[in-house]
């Protein structure tokens, strides 16, 4: 199973960067884990954006879904997914590409809410196959498994986990967005690689909260005795060497800094 990065920033774009964005693949079956704003054309980079099975997405903050609207014009109005031929694309198809897209419930209602905005209401569950997740479904995408653990964060938030069952099971751990807690920690226990927000460089002054920071992440890479730490959703604008070390510290080993087009292989 290889992971890539196509986009790492928190809730506002590192220069030349996305928001969060992880694509996994086997050899068979590929997955987005979050589209967030600048996540699609990164993808693009990658693999042809018709030949993803399934987006699935940890939570319904913009910065996670929001690529989600370009990508739905995308897959509804390009030339290649008419039924008509269109030049260059000759043949047309009966049969467009319609990937998968995994959302928290509720999700619907929101994607029509924000396209509904500008009177294109349907937009999103037209142009995919949408299905709405509890915590508790596992879905099986191709060769790969999907699992979720609800974790704290401001609104209805999962970790998300992915198991190949082909290339030797690798498994992966994503945190998306959560305060400090131990349900991921729990979820995590023993994975191959865990991606974690290290998003805070204090912990919030005011309010509930709602991130990490890099020794928080670090702490439960260790306490979940995760083989290998990726901490991510950091602004350029906070120092990289800082969290790295931070994160270190507490993990006690090395933990990589998630950069865009990076990739790990499991
Ligand atoms: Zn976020
Ligand atoms: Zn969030």
């Amino acid at each position: 199973m290889r992971i890539t990065v196509l986009g790492k920033s928190p809730s506002w774009q590192d220069v030349g960067g996305a928001c969060s964005g992880y694509l996994v693949q086997d050899d068979s079956t590929t997955i987005v884990l979050d589209m967030g704003n600048g996540v699609f054309s990164k993808l693009r980079r990658f693999v042809d954006y018709v030949d993803v099975h399934a987006i699935v997405v940890s939570h319904m903050h913009a910065d996670h879904i929001l690529d989600l609207i370009p990508y739905s014009y995308a897959l509804t109005y390009a030339p290649r997914q008419q039924p008509v031929p269109i030049p260059p694309w000759w043949k047309g198809t009966a049969a467009p590409a319609k990937p998968q897209l995994h959302i928290p419930e509720g999700g619907r209602d929101i994607f029509r809410r924000l396209a509904g905005a500008w009177g294109n209401e349907d937009l999103v569950e037209n142009a995919f196959d949408l299905h709405e997740y509890k915590p508790d479904d596992e879905l099986k995408i191709g060769t790969l498994e999907v699992r979720f653990a609800s974790v704290p964060h401001y609104l209805p938030t999962h970790a998300v986990e992915v198991v190949s069952s082909v290339n030797g099971r690798g498994r992966v751990t994503y945190g998306a967005d959560c305060s400090p807690n131990t349900d991921l920690v729990e979820f995590a226990r023993d994975t191959d690689l865990l991606i974690i927000e290290a998003t805070l460089p204090r912990p919030e002054r005011t309010g509930m909260r709602g991130h990490l920071t890099p020794g928080e992440a670090g702490q439960h890479g260790r306490d979940a005795g995760a083989r290998r730490l990726v901490i991510t959703h950091l602004s350029d604008e906070m120092d990289q060497a800082w969290a790295k070390e931070e994160a270190e510290k507490a993990y006690g080993g090395p933990v990589e800094v998630a950069a865009e087009g990076a990739t790990y292989e499991l």
